[in-house]
């Protein structure tokens, strides 16, 4: 059943949440990631589930936070409406993907956007098909400092970060493989298929061993900073909602914005 923009399977020990509102490029809206993250949290405390796959239902992943959903736009207001809202939507539920004690694996095609990639990114392992592609354009398009939670030095190296946030642009699914951002790239037609394989596979290693694991291979990012980072971007980032130029954006004409995130990501 879909509810709220997320659909939940069960197949044996994986479970599959899936963005599943294709019309819509699965952009997420405050209600959809309520439900994803109850659903993660389910899926976490359920025994007989072993691997968590997030997904996309149609012929994209998700292109990014949903700027027509009202209560996002709702929280555009204050400073500290906005820190509030963004902190709990945005880091906290991106750092309990990041801390779920079973691993995440993100199935991508098509777009993977802004938020979208975002929420990809802070999954284990991501296989990707061949049409996938990767893209931030929120520093060129809306005149802030990219999206709330800053994985992107961490899964591409600093030098390609900066070029993706700079400039905007894509990264194709070759290129992130090139860049050990995603694991495995296959036709589109055998995604979903290798993601369950590979999710099958794990699901049957010691889910103790596997737990303990992640917690080994997360903490080496975070002795390296990963968890600090994080939150000093999001503090910048939301100072960077207060600048001249990202004001003007937000009082301007929304369809004209997201004509310029387009732009951005061609
Ligand atoms: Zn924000």
């Amino acid at each position: 059943m879909i509810s709220d923009g997320l659909l939940v399977e069960r197949m044996g020990p994986i479970a599959r949440l899936s963005h599943a509102r294709p019309e819509q490029r699965n952009a997420q809206s405050a209600a959809f990631l309520d439900a994803l993250d109850r659903a993660l949290g389910e899926a976490v405390e359920d025994p007989e589930v072993r691997v968590i796959v997030l997904a996309g239902k149609g012929d994209h992943f998700s292109a990014g936070h949903d700027l027509r959903d009202e209560e996002t736009m709702r929280h555009q207001t204050t400073p500290e409406v906005r820190y509030a809202f963004e902190s709990v939507r945005y880091r906290d539920y991106c750092l309990r993907l990041w801390d779920a004690p079973k691993p995440v694996i993100a199935q991508v095609q098509g777009a993977c956007v802004a938020a979208g990639f975002m929420v990809a990114n802070m999954c284990d392992l991501i296989v990707a098909s061949e049409d996938a592609f990767f893209a931030d354009p929120v520093v060129g398009a809306v005149a802030i400092a990219g999206v709330e939670v800053l994985v992107h030095p961490w899964v591409m190296g600093l030098r390609q970060a900066k070029e993706f946030l700079y400039a905007g642009g894509r990264v194709t699914a070759a290129e992130a493989l090139a860049m050990g951002m995603v694991n495995r790239v296959v036709p589109r037609a055998e995604l979903e298929a290798t993601t369950m394989a590979l999710a099958a596979r794990i699901a049957a290693a010691s889910p103790f061993a596997l737990r303990l694991m992640k917690r080994s291979l997360n903490r080496t990012a975070e002795i390296q900073g990963f968890r600090a980072a994080l939150d000093a971007h999001f503090d910048t980032h939301q100072l960077s909602h207060m600048g001249s130029d990202a004001q003007a954006h937000l009082s301007g004409d929304l369809g004209k914005a997201i004509g310029t995130m387009k732009a951005q990501i061609a």
